[in-house]
């Protein structure tokens, strides 16, 4: 599945991150920019896996979690400058 982002209506929030920064929130998963994977795995995971995922350990890609680096992640940049 794909990431649901979170959007919202009428957000009261003073600077708002996602409203005012454009920020990526996935609602399903909670993983941010930066910390996504290639597809939503479905469940709450941002506490558990958004380290590894940042750093370009691993991804979830076709309902299951594989080691490479997610295309979000910083380190994935770094491997296809070098
Ligand atoms: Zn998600
Ligand atoms: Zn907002």
């Amino acid at each position: 599945m794909k990431h649901q982002w979170e959007e919202h209506e009428n957000c009261q929030k003073l600077h708002c991150p996602i409203c005012d920064g454009g920020l990526s929130v996935c609602k399903v998963c909670g993983l941010i920019e930066g910390s996504l994977t290639t597809d939503c795995p479905g469940y709450p995971c941002w506490a558990e896996k958004n380290e590894a995922i940042y750093q370009g350990k691993i991804d979830f890609v076709n309902g299951q979690w594989v080691e490479q680096s997610s295309p979000h992640s910083p380190a994935y940049y770094q491997t296809t400058r070098s």
